[in-house]
C-alpha cells in the first residue's frame, strides 16, 4: 500500500475532481477517506472525522450497513444487470416500485429511474414538455426556478438550479428557464415577518407566469428546503402559497426531494413536512442511502395518467433505469428506514433536539446571528454584529476559515458563503448530536480567536 503523499501525487496528476479548484488541491493535498462506521469516516493518516454532511447529504441509514452490503452481493451474484428496455424488467426494479409508491405521497403510484438527481431533473425537463405536448398545448416550455437553488449539474440540471457560477461557464441555463428570488428571509426579507416574507416570496413567481404568460409556462420547480444553498428553511406560509399560484394558472409543480427525500425533513418526503402537493417528486441520494448510485422521478396521477394511457411511447430512457443491483441496495435501504423508524425518530425526537442544540447555540454565540433547521438539516449563520445582525464583508471568507477548523478537528461541516451547515446521518443519536455540538463549538470558538487576532 501506498503512503498519504503518494496517493496524493498520484491524485493530483489524474483526478479531476468535481466542484475543486485543482491549483488549491494540489498545494494542499487531497484528504484521502479510507473507511466508515456509522457518523463517522478515517482518513489515510489514522483521524477519525464526524461526518455531519452524510457524504453529500446521501448516507441516510450511516455507514456500514450489512443489509445493503448483502443484498448488492446478492443481487450480483444472481442478475448483475439487466435492462428495462423493450418490454423486460426485473424483480427488484418491480418490487422498489411498489415500495416507493407505498411511502410516496397518495396520487404517486408510478416510478421512472435514473442514476442520479441530475438525470432525475433532466427526465422532468422532457418529462413535463412531453405532458403538455400529449395534452394539446405545445407552447408551454417554459419552467420557472429559483436563484441559489441546485438541481445537479447536467445542462437541464444546472439550467433548473439558479448558481450563477454554474451559469457562468457554458452560457447557461439553456432556453425557456427561467428564475425567481429564493425564499431566504436572513438576505431578502429582515424587514418583514417571516410569514409576511414567505407570501411576499411566493408572490414573486406569481408575478413571473404573468410575465411570462401563464399559457407559455409547464412547471416550476424548488426544493423544499434550498439544500445547497445554504439550507434556506421557507417561513410556513411559503410552500402552501406557491401550490395554490401553480393550481390558480395550471402549472405543474415539482419538488425536487433528491436532499429532502426519505427523512432528512422529519418525514418520508419533505413536501409532507413543508405542506404541500407536487405533481412529479425528483429523488435520488437517500434513496440507496449513497451505497450505490440510483435517482428518479415520482410521477403523480394527472402526469402519469396523459403519458400511460395518452401518450404512446415516451421517448426517453437510460441504460440503468432500474438497474437491478442498485434497486435491491435501495429496497434494503428503505426496509431499515423504516424498521429504524428513522423518518419518525427525525421529526419527533432527534430533529426537535438538534433545532433546540443550535437556538442555544444561537442564542449565546457571538458569531451566530440565526440558527435553522429542518428535520436533520441545519444552517448557523455567522454574522459580524450580532446584534444588527450585519454580515462580514465577502472577502474575509469567514464560511472558509470555519471550515478549516472543522476540517483540523475531526468535523465535515459545509461552508456556503458564511452559512455553516449540517445535515448528519439520520441514525445520529441524541449523545452523538452533543459531541457534534462541542466540536461545532470549538471550532466557531477557533474561529472567532483567529478573526480578534
Ligand atoms: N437536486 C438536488 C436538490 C441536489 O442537492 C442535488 C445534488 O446535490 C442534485 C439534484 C443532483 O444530484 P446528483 O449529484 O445525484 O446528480
Amino acid at each position: 500500500t501506498r503512503s498519504t503523499q503518494e496517493w496524493q501525487a498520484a491524485d493530483a496528476r489524474h483526478f479531476l475532481h468535481p466542484f475543486t479548484d485543482h491549483k488549491a488541491l494540489a498545494a494542499k493535498g487531497a484528504r484521502i477517506i479510507e473507511r466508515a462506521d456509522n457518523i463517522y469516516l478515517w482518513d489515510s493518516n489514522g483521524q477519525k472525522i464526524l461526518d455531519a454532511m452524510s457524504g453529500l447529504w446521501c448516507v441516510n441509514v450511516g455507514y456500514g450497513q450489512r443489509a445493503l452490503i448483502e443484498a448488492a452481493t446478492r443481487q450480483m451474484s444472481e442478475l448483475p444487470f439487466y435492462n428495462a428496455f423493450f418490454q423486460t424488467a426485473t424483480v427488484p426494479a418491480i418490487e422498489l416500485a411498489e415500495a416507493l409508491a407505498a411511502i410516496a405521497p397518495p396520487g404517486f403510484e408510478r416510478v421512472f429511474y435514473t442514476c442520479s438527481g441530475s438525470e432525475a431533473n433532466d427526465t422532468i425537463v422532457r418529462m413535463v414538455r412531453r405532458f403538455w405536448d400529449i395534452e394539446g398545448r405545445p407552447q408551454r416550455k417554459k419552467i420557472i426556478g429559483r436563484v441559489n437553488g441546485y438541481h445537479g449539474s447536467t445542462m437541464a440540471g444546472a439550467s433548473l438550479g439558479g448558481m450563477s457560477a454554474m451559469h457562468a461557464q457554458g452560457g447557461l441555463p439553456i432556453p425557456d428557464i427561467h428564475h425567481i428570488q429564493q425564499p431566504h428571509w436572513f438576505e431578502l426579507g429582515r424587514h418583514v415577518s417571516r410569514e409576511d416574507f414567505g407570501l411576499l416570496a411566493a408572490g414573486w413567481l406569481e408575478a413571473r407566469i404573468l410575465e411570462l404568460g401563464p399559457e407559455n409556462v409547464a412547471a416550476f420547480i424548488g426544493e423544499p428546503v434550498q439544500g445547497a444553498g445554504g439550507v434556506i428553511v421557507p417561513p410556513a406560509s411559503y410552500w402552501p402559497e406557491i401550490e395554490r399560484i401553480c393550481r390558480r394558472y395550471d402549472i405543474l409543480l415539482v419538488s425536487d426531494e433528491v436532499i429532502c427525500g426519505f427523512g432528512r425533513s422529519g418525514q418520508w418526503f419533505g413536501c409532507e413536512t413543508l405542506g404541500f402537493t407536487p405533481d412529479l417528486i425528483a429523488f435520488a441520494k437517500g434513496v440507496s442511502s449513497g451505497y450505490i448510485p440510483l435517482g428518479g422521478v415520482l410521477v403523480g396521477e394527472r402526469v402519469a395518467r396523459a403519458l400511460v394511457d395518452e401518450g404512446g411511447e415516451f421517448e426517453h430512457g437510460f441504460t440503468y433505469s432500474g438497474h437491478p443491483t442498485a434497486c435491491a441496495v435501495a429496497l434494503a435501504n428503505l426496509r431499515l428506514l423504516r424498521q429504524l423508524n428513522l423518518p419518525r425518530q427525525v421529526g419527533h425526537e432527534t430533529g426537535p433536539y438538534l433545532a433546540e442544540q443550535f437556538a442555544a447555540l444561537a442564542a449565546e454565540h457571538a458569531l451566530v446571528g440565526e440558527a435553522q433547521s429542518c428535520g436533520l438539516m441545519g444552517a448557523l449563520q455567522l454574522v459580524r454584529d450580532k446584534a444588527t445582525l450585519a454580515p462580514f464583508a465577502a472577502a474575509r471568507a469567514v464560511g472558509m476559515l470555519c471550515r478549516g477548523h472543522c476540517f483540523g478537528n475531526g468535523l465535515i461541516m459545509r461552508a456556503v458563503g458564511d452559512r455553516m451547515i449540517v445535515a448528519p446521518p439520520l441514525v445520529i443519536t441524541r449523545a452523538q448530536i452533543d459531541e457534534m455540538m462541542a466540536l461545532i463549538r470549538r471550532c466557531l470558538d477557533l474561529t472567532l480567536d483567529e478573526l480578534r487576532t
